[in-house]
């Protein structure tokens, strides 16, 4: 028996429950609170979507957790110190997904429509000088599975694109940094900033003061990562002085982004729901499927999250 446990609605929760069972028809997939107590230290595998840690922590004989979300941030902040492997959404489409987000909202900063958008209003007919996309620097924060599909849309529309991450990586017609140096160096040449780094005790807090200054003048932040990785007091001084131009930000410190939140009324903020690159249940559940039916095949896991690095 495989428990699905989640926050979801009921409805979703049933969804999800279904599109797993025909692609596992050879397990038993059930909703976690249909799995009497006596039951649950029967469960070694659970498949789960932002799950409350309670309910997790009843299912106390879990030797592997296969996450259809691919943040792992909440699940680490629990589990980094226990013997469960976690297993986060590793989904070709989830990083197409993203990069066509973040082309989407590159270009929206890239053609200044904010300021097209704003001249509409006050009637104002005013043209602004172009910027050719290959003038355009973008460098991209994390070079993962995400990161990297960002940076090659991005690079095959003609923009000039850098990254950073953890490790070096050598990517075709992408320039690439590493280590705080690179990421200052990084900074100091991107018009537009791009996050998309897991949260972690490391990258937590760490686009901050020194990093926004270190940016070009009227350069622009898209958050489609975590919110705990953005100082929102920093990034708001500095939106406030216009130092940095624009930021568009999909992920907040709290989710729904509070009604009083200084962010909603900040002129020059772009507040998106969360809606960069949700996971697509029918390919997400496909990937999970081919997952454990592979362990069930061979006993080997799928790659599963560092929990040295947190991610
Ligand atoms: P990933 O494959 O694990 O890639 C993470 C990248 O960040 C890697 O390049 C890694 O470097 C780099 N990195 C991590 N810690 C670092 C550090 N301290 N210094 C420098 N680089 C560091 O993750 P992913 O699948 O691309 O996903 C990234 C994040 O996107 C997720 O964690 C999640 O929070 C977020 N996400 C958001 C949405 C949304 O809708 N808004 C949807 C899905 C995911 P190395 O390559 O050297 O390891």
């Amino acid at each position: 028996m495989i428990p699905f446990i989640s926050q979801l609605s009921a409805a979703e929760q049933q969804m999800w429950l279904e599109a797993l069972s025909i692609e596992l028809p050879n397990e038993n997939i059930v909703l976690a609170s249909d799995v009497a107590p006596e039951q649950r230290q029967l469960c070694t595998i659970a498949i789960v979507a932002n799950p409350d840690i309670t309910t997790l922590s009843s299912f106390n004989n879990l030797s592997w957790l296969h996450s259809v979300w691919a943040g792992v941030e909440k699940l680490m902040a629990n589990l980094q110190s226990s013997d469960i492997k976690i297993t986060r959404l590793i989904d070709p489409m989830l990083s197409q997904t993203m990069a066509e987000a973040v082309l989407a909202w590159s270009l929206y900063l890239h053609r200044d429509m904010p300021i097209y958008a704003k001249q509409q209003q006050e009637a104002t007919w005013l043209q602004h000088q172009y910027t050719p996309a290959n003038e355009r620097r973008i460098g991209i924060l994390g070079l993962g599975e995400l990161g990297c599909e960002s940076a090659q849309r991005l690079q095959q529309n003609g923009f000039d694109v850098m990254g950073w991450s953890r490790s070096t990586k050598n990517l075709p017609s992408i320039s690439t940094f590493s280590g705080q140096e690179g990421l200052l160096a990084m900074a100091s040449r991107s018009d537009i900033l791009v996050c998309l780094l897991p949260l972690t005790a490391e990258t937590q807090g760490l686009i901050n003061t020194e990093l926004l200054e270190q940016m070009p003048k009227g350069s622009s932040v898209i958050n489609f990562a975590r919110g705990g990785i953005i100082d929102t007091d920093a990034l708001l001084h500095t939106l406030v002085n216009n130092h940095i131009k624009h930021a568009v930000l999909d992920v907040f410190d709290q989710e729904p982004l509070p009604t009083d939140s200084k962010l909603w009324q900040q002129p020059n903020v772009t507040v998106l729901p969360h809606i960069s690159a949700p996971t697509q249940l029918q390919s997400a559940c496909k990937i999970v499927a081919n997952n454990i039916i592979e362990y069930r095949k061979s006993g080997q896991l799928p790659v599963c999250v560092n929990k040295a690095k947190g991610y």
